[in-house]
């Protein structure tokens, strides 16, 4: 039977990549947006081309709104049926500065994004994916490294997605259910130039080990190895898919 996938922010970046990747693979996707329909479109078109007719659907869905993630939930389980899998993956950052300058306003923006939308959605996977399913949330190797300068916010945010991720993983391991994180460093995706700073790919990507920035598609690859039957074993892992950053 077809499998079902379902992608928070699944319009551009790295929430895109894995929609296509596992439409390709022969998935059922549904990927949601916020803002940016005409992308969401693009990634559904791109999805039946790989896969097959009918097999993508992209809901409108702020994953800081409760009503919001339950509905997109909702919608998924009436087009497709089960959920076997959701990857929890939009996310957002707010320009750089040092913690001294930033306001409350700015700090809650990203923490209601990336921490309450990420276990909003995580709450809703929970009772809804099925025994045998996995949740893949995607975390940053910012969680480790602070982000100095730029956005320890955001990087606080990425800390409590993995907390959540172990947390979660001994919840529902019992239940046949595996979490794991992916870990992203610096990925050619819009975020960089969403706060002003499209360069930080080409300056910050060659400095890590593997001398480059990673791209959509690599990190994609490690989410769809996390749900797959290849990693029934793994679970409450933070894999970090960062060139070694
Ligand atoms: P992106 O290209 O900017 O895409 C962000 C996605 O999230 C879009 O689909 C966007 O929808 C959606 N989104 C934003 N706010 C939302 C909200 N309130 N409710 C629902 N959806 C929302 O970003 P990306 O680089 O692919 O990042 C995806 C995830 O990877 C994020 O969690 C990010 O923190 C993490 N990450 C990225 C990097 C990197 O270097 N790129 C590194 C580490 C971690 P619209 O298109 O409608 O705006």
């Amino acid at each position: 039977m077809t499998k079902t996938i379902l992608i928070t922010g699944g319009s551009r970046g790295i929430g895109s990549a894995t929609a296509v990747l596992f439409a390709q693979k022969g998935w059922n996707v549904a990927i949601s947006f916020v803002g940016n329909q005409e992308s969401a479109d693009e990634t559904c078109a791109k999805c039946e081309r790989v896969g097959f007719t009918g097999n993508a659907f992209a809901r409108k869905c702020d994953v800081r709104d409760e009503d919001s993630v339950v509905a997109f939930f909702a919608a998924t389980r009436e087009r497709f049926g089960a959920i076997d899998a959701v990857v929890n993956n939009a996310g957002i950052v707010a320009p750089q500065s040092t913690l001294a300058e930033m306001t409350a306003d700015r700090m809650k923006a990203v923490f209601d994004t990336n921490v309450l939308g990420a276990y909003l959605v995580a709450r809703e996977a929970a009772r809804t994916v099925s025994s045998g399913g996995a949740i893949v949330n995607v975390s940053s190797v910012a969680a480790k490294l602070g982000s100095p300068g730029e956005y320890v916010d955001y990087a606080g945010s990425k800390g409590a997605v993995d907390s959540l991720t172990i947390g979660l993983s001994k919840e529902l391991g019992p239940k046949g259910i595996r979490v794991n994180a992916v870990r992203p460093g610096i990925i050619d995706t819009d975020i960089h130039g969403s706060v002003g700073r499209p360069e930080r790919v080409t300056e910050i990507g060659p400095a890590c080990p593997l001398g480059r920035p990673g791209q959509a598609d690599e990190v994609a690859q490690s989410i769809y190895w996390l749900i797959s039957d290849d990693a029934s074993y793994v679970t409450g892992s933070l894999l970090d898919v960062s060139g070694g950053r």
